[in-house]
This record gives structure tokens, C-alpha cells and sequence, in this order.
């Protein structure tokens, strides 16, 4: 069963609210096996907010609109629900009777405009709020439910909580949702579409999504079954043969981002690592160190940036340097080397390249990296010629060195 979510309020539609309603919500349905399938923001306008509401109900069958139930003019979702599913509101004297009860109880006197809480779609179950004002309303038709939730966060989780998921269950036929998460890098997100699509393509269950974010991609399985049996068995019979295919390119089944691999591993291999950064100015040990632990295997770090520091430090001659520039092969081999030197570190990764926006004086073009990796067996070098912004070259550099290391430890 698929369900749809509208979150009401113009004040959703400025620059400084979110709707968070929906994420709860559908973290809760999707333990029940439902999907949900749109989600919008409508503002307090009755008309829109009727026609967003008809739409939604006659597409799919569990309807959930959170905020618009307070007393004042701009609260429209009672109104504008009863237009679009065509039933009167009928005034209910004892939620008015209780709703004066409460302002007693906090020795106020209720403002008229309150009564409007008192109106109750015709045939509608009345969800007591006993967080706030506002009662929430159940409205169920042959076909599925319209639900009708406060917008506080408090109010609406309580009541869902309490008086939805309940009747939910009822009316739920009994489903399983089961993923599979997996992280992948070294390839663009069009090459990773292209290898894995003629396999999942063939599925509509289970479903693909495939999202990247600074040459990190990430691919979601996401299996709707009767029972967990059959959506694992079903995300098994799709995962195998995306797996074949990813081969070394996956590297993690868990979401574990690639500094948490990169570290398990060189701590399964009791390996150290040290790093000496020029264009990632210590980004690159900034995400060695970001995972807890991280003092098992990164031993530290050179942030190199001048020519002065990487003679200085790593021990780059300056004939080199006059000879290749300072982002060159042989620059980003002498400099893993010496880092490897000077801390004794198993493994020693180093960075230079050009960030940009100007090539600074360098005679290579911006975006032009050497990563190198230096270990017992000797130093290697790889070249990757980045395209965008700073930040963007900058983070990718990270990656592919984290990558390198990743790569290199696999081999032994
Ligand atoms: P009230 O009786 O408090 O007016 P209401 O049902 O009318 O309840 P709204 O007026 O729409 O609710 O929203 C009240 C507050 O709840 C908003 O100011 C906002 O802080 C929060 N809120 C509303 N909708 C959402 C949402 N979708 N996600 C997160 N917070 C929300
Ligand atoms: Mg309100």
C-alpha cells in the first residue's frame, strides 16, 4: 500500500522552515511496509490545498496532512479536506465543551475563534489531542484513509504514535521493506548506470535509486514483499549480479563512508598510515580522523603547501622542484616517500595538484593531480585530471587517495 503526505502552512514555503512532519512519518510507515510515494507542501490556501487533497486520494490510498488545525483564519486543512472529499463539517459541542474545559484548567478564558476546533468532517473518527488544542481527524472511505494531524512535531508524533499506527495496522495488508545500501567509487555516476542498469532495469521490484556526492556514489535496493523472506530473497537475486559487476569498485555494504574502510582495513592489517597534503591542506588526515578510533592506524601528517615546506619537511629537493614543479610525478613520489621517511608509517599517501580557480603559477592545468602512495614495496604515483571548483577538486583528490590506499591494501 503507498501513502501520501501533505504538509500545510505558508510559513513551509519561506526559506526558514522545513517540513520534518514528513520525515517521521515516513520512517514509521515504512516500518509498516508502506511506501510513500509524493509528498508536497501546499500553503494555507483552501482551494489549492482541496485540489491537493482530491488528487492525492484518488491516486493512492493512505492520505496524511499534518498542520492547518489550529483556530485561526489560515488554519484551512478541516475546510479543505471536507470540500475535496465532498461531506460536510459538523459542529461537535463537546469538543467545544472540552476544549473550554482545558483554558479553565489553565485559568484562561477560550477565545471564540476556538470553536472552530469543534468541527468534525461528517463520518470522521475524532483523534483526542491531549498535547495540544488541536484534534486530529480519521477519515476512512472504501478505498483508504485521509488522516488530518496537528503540525506541532510533539502533537502530531504522539497522536500518530497512539491513535494512527493502530488503525493502520488494521487496514495495512501485512508487507516487508528490506535494502540494501551500498557504496561505490572510482567511476561516474553515468558509467555506474550503465553497468549496473541492464541488470536492475529488469525489476521493478525491487527498486533502484543510485545517488553521488563528491565521487562517492551510492546505490539503494529497496524490496516490498509479503513476508522479510521474500524481499530478501528478491534483493538477493538482483544484488548477486550487481556485485559481479561492481567488483572492486564496491567498497562498502553497510554505509560505512570510505575513511571507516579504509581505516577497518589498515587496522585489520595492524598498518599505519601518514599523510603529507599540499592542494587538500590537511583535508585528507581530516577525514582519516574523523572516524573514532583513528589513533590505531593514522600516525599524522605534513601540510606542505609552500615549496620551502616540502624541501623543509619531506626532504623534496629543490633541483626536483626547479626541474618538474612542485605538481608533478616525481614531486608527489619524493614527497610519500619522505613522509613514509620520517614517520616510519606503514603506507604514506601524499597530494599535490592544482585547486584553482588560477593555476597559480603552476605550468599544469587546474584541476591536475598526483597522488602518491608509498609502502614497503616502493612508492607509486597515480595522475587524475579533475574538472569544477575548488572544493570540488579538493574533495575528490581526498577520495581518490583514500581509494589508492583501499586498493593497495586489498592486493596483500
Ligand atoms: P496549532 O494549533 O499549533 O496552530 P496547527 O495544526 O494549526 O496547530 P500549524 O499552525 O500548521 O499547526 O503549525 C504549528 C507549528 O508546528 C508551526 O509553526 C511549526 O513550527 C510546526 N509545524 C507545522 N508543520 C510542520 C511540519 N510539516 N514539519 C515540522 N514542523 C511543523
Ligand atoms: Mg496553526
Amino acid at each position: 500500500m503507498d501513502a501520501e503526505i501533505i504538509a500545510v502552512g505558508s510559513e513551509m514555503l519561506t526559506p526558514e522552515r522545513v517540513d520534518t512532519n514528513s520525515l517521521y512519518l515516513t520512517g514509521e510507515l515504512n516500518k509498516l511496509g508502506v511506501e510513500v510515494v509524493t509528498k508536497c507542501v501546499i500553503g494555507d490556501d483552501r482551494d489549492r490545498l482541496a485540489d491537493a487533497v482530491h488528487r492525492a486520494f484518488s491516486r493512492t490510498g493512505i492520505v496524511i496532512l499534518s498542520g492547518g488545525l489550529g483556530p485561526t483564519e489560515d488554519d484551512l486543512t478541516r475546510e479543505a479536506v471536507a470540500q475535496a472529499l465532498d461531506r460536510k463539517l459538523v459542529f461537535q459541542p463537546e469538543i467545544a465543551d472540552a476544549l473550554e474545559q482545558r483554558f479553565l484548567l489553565m485559568k484562561r478564558k477560550m477565545a471564540e475563534v476556538n470553536k472552530r476546533q469543534a468541527f468534525i468532517i461528517e463520518g470522521a473518527a475524532i483523534l483526542p489531542n491531549d498535547r495540544g488544542t488541536a484534534p486530529g481527524q480519521w477519515v476512512e472511505e472504501s478505498h483508504g484513509v485521509v488522516m488530518l494531524l496537528p503540525g506541532p512535531p510533539h502533537e502530531l508524533k504522539a497522536m500518530f504514535e497512539r491513535q494512527c499506527l493502530p488503525r493502520l495496522v488494521r487496514i495495512v495488508p501485512k508487507q516487508a521493506i528490506r535494502t540494501v545500501f551500498y557504496r561505490v567509487t572510482g567511476m561516474p555516476e553515468s558509467d555506474l548506470d550503465q553497468l549496473i542498469s541492464p541488470v536492475y532495469k529488469k525489476y521493478e521490484n525491487p527498486t533502484t535509486t543510485i545517488l553521488a556526492a563528491n565521487g562517492d556514489l551510492q546505490i539503494h535496493l529497496r524490496a516490498r514483499c509479503a513476508t522479510e523472506g521474500q524481499a530478501d530473497a528478491l534483493l538477493a537475486e538482483v544484488a548477486g549480479p550487481i556485485e559481479l559487476l561492481l567488483g572492486d569498485r564496491l567498497y562498502s555494504r553497510n554505509g560505512d563512508p570510505l575513511e571507516v574502510v579504509v581505516g577497518d582495513m589498515l587496522r585489520k592489517h595492524r598498518a599505519t598510515v601518514s599523510v603529507a597534503e599540499s592542494c587538500t591542506g590537511g583535508m585528507l588526515g581530516e577525514r582519516f580522523t574523523t572516524a573514532p578510533g583513528s589513533s590505531d592506524y593514522f600516525v599524522g601528517g605534513f601540510i606542505t603547501y609552500s615549496n620551502k615546506m616540502k624541501v623543509e619537511l619531506l626532504g623534496v629537493t629543490p633541483e626536483m622542484l626547479a626541474e618538474f614543479g612542485a605538481v608533478s610525478k616525481e614531486t608527489a613520489e619524493a614527497m610519500a616517500a619522505g613522509a613514509r621517511r620520517r614517520t616510519g608509517s606503514t603506507y604514506a599517501l601524499s597530494v599535490t595538484g592544482v585547486a584553482g580557480p588560477d593555476a597559480g603559477g603552476e605550468k599544469v592545468p587546474v584541476g591536475t593531480v598526483y597522488v602518491g602512495l608509498s609502502d614497503a614495496a616502493g612508492t607509486q604515483v597515480a595522475h587524475r585530471q579533475f574538472i569544477g571548483d575548488r572544493q570540488r577538486i579538493r574533495v575528490f583528490t581526498t577520495q581518490m587517495a583514500l581509494d589508492m590506499l583501499r586498493r593497495r591494501m586489498a592486493q596483500v
